[in-house]
C-alpha cells in the first residue's frame, strides 16, 4: 500500500472549492470612514452565510486591535496594515473561503499593492462612496469631531489623503442608497462570481 504522506503535493484551492462548493473571491471596499464599509459588509456576510457561503469578514477596526496592534496611522503603517491583510487574504482564498475586506485604504498606491498580492483575477474593488460631509455628519464613532479639533493626527480626508479608485469593479452610492439597496447591489454583484458550476 502506498502511503498517503508519499505524495508531496498539497490539497489545491480548487480542491477546497469543491468541497465547499463556492468559488473564493476577494471583495475590498474601500472608502473614507463612515461612508458604510461595516454596515454593508456586516449585512452581506450574513446574506452570504443564510445562502451556505463561507465567508470571512475583516475589518480595520479588528484588525487593528489584533495582528496589526502595533501600527499606527503614518502612511508607512496604513501600508504595512493593508500588506499584512493582503497576504492573510491570499491564506483564506487558496483556501477556498470568500472574504469581504472593510478598510480605509486610501490611497490608490496601497490598493494596487493589496490587488497584486491577491491576484488581479480574485481581487474585486468596490467604492463605497460618500462625500465627506455626509461621513461627517454621521460621525458613527465621534471621531471627526476629534479630528477636526485637531485630536486625531493624520485622519483620512482631513489630514490625510483619500484617493477616488480610478477604475473599481463596483461603486456604491451610499449618501443616493438605503443600506438594503446598498446591501442588495453588492449581493448582485457577487452572487455570480462565487456561485460553483460542476
Ligand atoms: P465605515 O465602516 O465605512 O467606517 P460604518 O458602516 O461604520 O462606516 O458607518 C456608516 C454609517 O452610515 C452607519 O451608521 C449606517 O447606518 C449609515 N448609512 C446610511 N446609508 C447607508 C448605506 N446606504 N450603506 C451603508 N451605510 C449607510
Amino acid at each position: 500500500m502506498e502511503l498517503f504522506f508519499s505524495d508531496k503535493k498539497p490539497v489545491g484551492r480548487s480542491d477546497k472549492e469543491q468541497r465547499l462548493k463556492q468559488k473564493a473571491k476577494v471583495l475590498w471596499m474601500t472608502g473614507l470612514s463612515g461612508s458604510g464599509k461595516t454596515t454593508i459588509g456586516l449585512a452581506l456576510e450574513k446574506e452570504l452565510c443564510k445562502r451556505e457561503f463561507l465567508v470571512m469578514l475583516f475589518d480595520g477596526d479588528l484588525v487593528r486591535t489584533g495582528i496589526n496592534k502595533n501600527l499606527k496611522f503614518s502612511m508607512e503603517d496604513r501600508k504595512e496594515n493593508i500588506r499584512r491583510i493582503a497576504e492573510v487574504n491570499k491564506l483564506f482564498v487558496n483556501c477556498g473561503i470568500v472574504t469581504i475586506n472593510c478598510f480605509i485604504s486610501p490611497t490608490n498606491e496601497i490598493r494596487t499593492m493589496a490587488k497584486n498580492i491577491i491576484g488581479k483575477d480574485d481581487f474585486l474593488e468596490v467604492f463605497i462612496s460618500a462625500p465627506l460631509e455626509i461621513c461627517e455628519t454621521r460621525d458613527v464613532k465621534g471621531i471627526y469631531a476629534k479630528a477636526r479639533k485637531g485630536e486625531i493626527p493624520e485622519f483620512t480626508g482631513i489630514s490625510s489623503p483619500f484617493d477616488i479608485p480610478p477604475n473599481p469593479d463596483l461603486v456604491l452610492k451610499t449618501d443616493r442608497m438605503s443600506v438594503e439597496e446598498s446591501v442588495q447591489c453588492a449581493l448582485d454583484f457577487i452572487l455570480p462570481k462565487i456561485t460553483f458550476q460542476k
